[in-house]
């Protein structure tokens, strides 16, 4: 009789071990509903609400805050300069004092307007160019009207020979001649 309530105190112990681990309840932190069995690996790799620590600069902030923190405000993380054309890359607490500190860009802006002189500089040379080129079309379309009055002008000196071609081929030896 004793060996056999033994038995029974063991199963039914199983048991509630089992339905426990089954068994949803709210997380403490997030309110979410979480099984029982998965209670720490949910705070450990889930919890919205769970605080954790930056890996960066070791603040301890919620797990859900973390992006936000590492996106715009972590002084750890390193972002590039805004200035364009400067190509430093430095944490964002480094990052105050750069863009804070007017001379590392100074040289960066005397390059910038050299560089736009010398643009100028082309363009200017580039519309002379084009300028150049407007005349000598200028002066070509008047050429090819001049020669065009001149053509006419020899068309109508022969054109009451136009319909007697053979009196026109008399005409074209007579120049071949000459
Ligand atoms: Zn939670
Ligand atoms: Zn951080
Ligand atoms: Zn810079």
């Amino acid at each position: 009789m004793e060996i056999k309530f033994v038995s029974k105190e063991i199963d039914n112990s199983f048991r509630c071990k089992k339905s426990y681990n089954n068994t949803e309840a709210p997380c403490d932190l997030c309110k979410a509903p979480v099984l029982n069995s998965d209670k720490k690996s949910h705070e450990e790799n889930y919890c919205p609400k769970k605080k954790i620590s930056c890996q960066y600069c070791n603040k301890s902030l919620k797990r859900e805050k973390k992006e936000k923190h590492l996106a715009s405000k972590c002084p750890k993380v390193k972002e590039k300069c805004i200035f364009n054309g400067c190509n430093v890359e430095k944490t964002r607490e480094e990052m105050k004092l750069h863009k804070e500190s007017f001379s590392e860009h100074i040289s960066l802006i005397n390059e910038m307007s050299n560089s736009l002189e010398e643009t100028k500089k082309k363009q200017e040379s580039h519309s002379e160019q084009i300028n150049s080129l407007y005349r000598k079309s200028d002066f070509l379309e008047k050429m090819l009207k001049n020669n065009q009055f001149e053509m006419e002008k020899f068309i109508n000196r022969f054109s009451p020979l136009e319909e007697k071609p053979v009196c026109n081929l008399t005409i074209l030896n007579s120049f071949n001649k000459s």
